[in-house]
């Protein structure tokens, strides 16, 4: 039996662990939080995405589990309605599904067939890959022979540092940051989301499936997020110093968000992701930008394609590279530009920027509007065809 290791239990481990079980391969993943992590705003499954979640057999429960928000409304700094719009920001198309992170990682793991080995709390220390596959040490002890190691471990991937070689060389920072975070729902929005701009910064509440808690997302611009907890609170809250509406009151709740988790907006970009018997999959390979929404789009497609190529049984890994460069690029692409412009730059735009959106159901050309607004994620969303799963 082909024996795999998948360093990271998140979409793209979950969603690899899913394929390769349901191929009879022996999967161990070995994830370093100490269960499957919750946490995280809300991601978009769309374009092939969905195609992959249709054929897991998974979509239906996801829209069940999907946040359920009517509308969005844009505040002043005094909290004072500026505009609204219909459904949540970022959904395109109302046969998209939109799902808090956390709830789309928890029901992948449920999905994955039994068999699995799943080891929380531990990491991979050492790898030693060979021409059958590669020696792989944990932390906390044991070194097991795999046929193939994957790295679903997130943007600074431990694989791809011990495989490929360190961060710095393949991460991008885009020039921003989200802080996201659960936060008792005190400003009693009922299925509804609340944005308030900024020079340089935005803050949103959303509620999810109820209406006891919000989902809040600290949008700001910065170098990358320091490691350490404090600085990194103290970082966010500098960024955010001054700011109106209710944003000081957030940060007070910020302090001791048990799932607090603070994304850098940053590419992964490289040649190819995979070396040998050792590969990359999600964010670890490539990573769009937390900003889109994609990365979760891009982690079920690349799972999807990694699984097709090793449950064929060859050896070779090379065909995963070729099949997602173009869906990546187009993606990466796609992200650039709302990476650029995701908070107005001074008061004054975000005045203006207020306006637009007030004005655009006045519009005579909204529908036009919208739709060039939409077209490239759309398209980015769509750049793959699948080919069909194989016989299980
Ligand atoms: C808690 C959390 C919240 C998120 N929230 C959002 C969001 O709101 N919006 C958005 O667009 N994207 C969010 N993301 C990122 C999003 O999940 C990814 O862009 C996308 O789904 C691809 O997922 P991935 O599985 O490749 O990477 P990730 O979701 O980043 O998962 C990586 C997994 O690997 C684990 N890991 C990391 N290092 C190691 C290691 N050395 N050894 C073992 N395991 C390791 C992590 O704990 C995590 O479970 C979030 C990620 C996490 C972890």
């Amino acid at each position: 039996m082909t024996r795999v290791l998948i360093c990271g239990a998140s979409v793209a481990g979950n969603a690899l662990a899913f394929w390769l079980r349901r191929y009879g391969c022996e999967v161990t993943v070995v994830e370093r939080a100490p269960a499957v992590r919750n946490g995280g705003y809300a991601i978009d499954i769309r374009g092939v995405a969905l195609e992959v979640a249709q054929r897991m057999s998974i979509a239906d429960e996801a829209r069940r589990r999907g946040t359920d928000t009517l509308g969005t409304t844009f505040v002043d700094g005094a909290g004072r309605r500026v505009a609204t719009l219909p459904l949540g920001f970022g959904v395109l198309d109302p046969a998209d599904i939109e799902i808090m992170k956390g709830d789309l990682s928890r029901l992948l793991h449920e999905a994955v067939p039994d068999g699995v080995e799943w080891i929380f709390g531990d990491t991979v220390a050492a790898l030693r890959p060979h021409g059958r596959g590669a020696e792989a040490e944990l932390e906390r002890g044991g070194t097991r022979d795999f046929d193939y190691v994957v790295g679903a471990d997130g943007i600074f991937s431990r694989v791809r540092a011990l495989a490929f070689g360190p961060s710095e060389r393949y991460v991008h920072h885009l020039g921003s940051n989200a802080a996201i975070f659960t936060a008792p729902n005190e400003l009693g929005i009922t299925r509804w989301q609340l944005i308030h701009s900024g020079a340089g910064r935005v803050a949103s509440v959303k509620t999810d499936r109820g209406d006891r808690e919000v989902k809040v997302t600290l949008l700001y611009g910065g170098p990358l997020p320091p490691r350490d907890r404090q600085e990194r609170l103290r970082s966010v809250e500098a960024a955010f110093d001054g700011a109106g509406w209710v944003v000081p009151r957030l940060l007070e709740v910020m302090r001791e968000a048990p799932d607090l988790y603070v994304a850098p907006n940053a590419q992964v970009r490289m040649p190819g992701w995979t070396r040998g018997r050792v590969a990359l999959v999600g964010d670890a390979g490539y990573a769009p930008s937390s900003l889109t929404g994609q990365g979760t789009g891009m982690a079920l497609a690349g799972a999807y394609l990694l699984a097709l190529q090793i449950a064929g049984g060859t050896g070779e890994l090379s065909g995963y590279d070729a099949r997602m460069r173009e869906f990546v690029e187009v993606n990466q692409r796609a992200a650039l530009r709302p990476a650029k412009g995701f908070a107005p730059r001074t008061e004054r735009a975000a005045r203006m920027q207020a306006l637009s959106i007030r004005m655009l159901p006045f519009m005579p050309f909204r529908g036009l509007i919208i739709e060039a607004m939409m077209k490239e994620a759309r398209r980015a969303a769509g750049a793959l065809t699948l080919p069909p799963a194989a016989p299980s």
